[in-house]
């Protein structure tokens, strides 16, 4: 009998009653771990009608005292880090450190969140008129909901619930069914540091569950992270339902390598941002943009880095890279190398046949390296999710831009040269919602906030940092005039400040 895997309603595990789950795997060994409900109707109800009791107390609780609960909570973190981390790194299938470095991003949003008191205070004018005076406050939107992807199931909610807690919301995530571990012990280590019940729930499910909660009445608000054809889906029918929704899709990012990059700073950060996590992150770097002749410098240097490249399973404290996620993931992103093979690309590293001694039935697939690749190849338009770098020589600057302008997705990119103006240029011009100046997976920190442009998001606000308050918060601007300008009596006309 597997394990089963269940909700977190009401500040305690619960179990389901729902006849359908879903395997759950360790991708290093391909077995079957456990399986996890996916909730009926009912259940979404009750978790959302669990954290719309929570909200009156919790809202009212004031932001010193929820920062608190938050500080709390970074403690229980960072002592729970490993913890979170195996949980992930077993059902992900990412190397360790990897998924330490994962809980590590999310605690930072933790860590910003605990600012609130300040991040909270509106803005203030005297005598907008004569003896009147403005000022502004912001509110929480009321429970809001949570959907998140697979590849970050830990950082990517605490993109979301910290600060949508800290403004006296409360929250009811719905994490990936493939990954639904780490986000239980997020949710109970909350309830540890004081936070009420109801506060913050976790229900598992799948497409049933996103769609009771996009049309649910007591939703006010949902942010997303997944592939952008759901994406789409889920701000289409959230916004429909009148509910604010953000909603992070897919994405290919490029890195610009001009001729006069330094190669071997260059090689090493497209190792790290095409291979890491076995490509399965949304700031992957999946095209190498190689200017003039920096192409050759490159490929001599990349391909026995990718040749070399340690995979290994999520304990093995030397793997660089671990399995991909699920055996139907492995598959389509094999049928990407082979794809890329018919359409005409050179595939001058060739991942396709790694089997590990001991991990034959893992998700194994080696690091792939494509060179001559042409924009309008699938394999450069299309998002792969997984170790497939590929390389595209392009004559010119102009061209690069050009190439990256006119793909469909705008989350993040790079360039890598020693030319400032270049750098400078790339920056204010290129149509894309996070750039890295020599850096290449430019993901911003948590007091700054994270979103792509073009398909690559859904909606108006990023995550966490300034637009996360903005998200989670509805102003209130209030207009105050005391009893020494009252004395004039009524006024009929449309008022205008005298
Ligand atoms: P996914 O779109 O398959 O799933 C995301 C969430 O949507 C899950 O909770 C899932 O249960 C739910 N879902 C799936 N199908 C649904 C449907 N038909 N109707 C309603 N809900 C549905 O994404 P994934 O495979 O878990 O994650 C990988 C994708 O996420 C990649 O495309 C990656 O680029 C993207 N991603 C984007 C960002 C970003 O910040 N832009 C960050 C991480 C991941």
């Amino acid at each position: 009998m597997a394990t089963k895997i269940h909700h977190f309603i009401g500040g305690v595990r619960v179990e389901s009653n729902s006849t359908r789950f879903s395997p759950v795997f360790d991708p290093s060994t391909g077995e079957q771990a456990a399986e996890v409900a996916l909730a009926t109707i009912g259940e979404v109800d009750a978790a959302i009608e669990s954290s719309r009791q929570a909200l009156a107390t919790w809202s009212a609780t004031t932001p010193l005292n929820r920062a608190r609960v938050l500080f709390k909570y970074k403690e229980l973190l960072e002592n729970n880090r490993e913890a979170l981390a195996t949980l992930i790194s077993k059902e992900h299938g990412k190397v360790l450190s990897d998924a330490m470095g994962e809980v590590t991003r999310g605690i930072e949003v933790v860590e910003f969140a605990t600012g609130i008191p300040h991040l909270l205070k509106g803005e203030f004018s005297e005598n907008v008129g004569t003896n009147v005076d403005s000022h502004s406050m912001r509110q929480p939107l009321g429970v809001v909901a949570g959907i998140t992807p697979f590849n970050f199931p830990a950082m990517v909610p605490m993109w979301m619930f910290p600060v949508a807690l800290a403004c006296g919301n409360t929250f009811v995530l719905k994490p990936s069914e493939k990954d639904p571990s780490a986000p239980l012990l997020l949710a109970e280590l909350m309830m540890e540091a004081g936070a009420p019940a109801g506060v913050l729930n976790v229900v598992n499910g799948d497409k049933e569950a996103v769609d009771r909660i996009l049309s649910h009445p007591d939703i006010a608000a949902v942010s997303f992270v997944g592939s952008t054809p759901i994406a789409e889906y889920v701000y289409h029918t959230g916004t429909a339902h009148n509910k604010r929704v953000q909603a992070l899709g897919g994405a290919k990012n490029h890195m610009v390598i001009m001729p006069d990059a330094d190669m071997d700073l260059a090689t090493d950060a497209l190792m790290g941002a095409g291979y890491g996590s076995a490509g399965e992150r949304c700031m992957a770097i999946s095209v190498a943009v190689a200017v003039g002749d920096a192409g050759d410098a490159l490929l001599e240097r990349l391909e026995p880095r990718v040749r070399g490249m340690k995979i290994g399973p999520w304990n093995d404290p030397e793997a660089e890279m671990g399995p991909l996620v699920s055996k139907q993931h492995l598959d389509k992103v094999r049928s990407y190398v082979d794809l890329g093979v018919q359409e005409g690309a050179k595939l001058v590293v060739d991942g396709r046949d790694t089997s590990l001694q001991g991990y034959e039935n893992g998700y194994f697939l080696g690091g792939c390296l494509f060179d001559e690749v042409q924009p309008d190849m699938r394999i450069c338009k299309e998002e792969i999710f997984g170790p497939v770098l590929s390389v595209v020589r392009v004559p010119d600057y102009a061209k690069a831009v050009e190439m990256i302008d006119a793909h469909e997705y705008g989350n993040g990119t790079a360039i890598f040269t020693r030319d400032g103006d270049a750098a400078r240029n790339f920056a204010s011009r290129i149509q894309v919602g996070m750039v890295g100046i020599n850096v290449p997976i430019p993901v911003p920190m948590a007091f700054h906030s994270f979103g792509g442009w073009k398909r690559s998001l859904f909606g108006d606000h990023h995550m966490h940092g300034p637009e996360g308050v903005r998200f989670y918060t509805k102003m209130k601007t209030i207009t105050s005039r005391w009893p020494t300008g009252i004395r004039a009596g009524a006024e009929f006309v449309m008022p205008t400040m005298k």
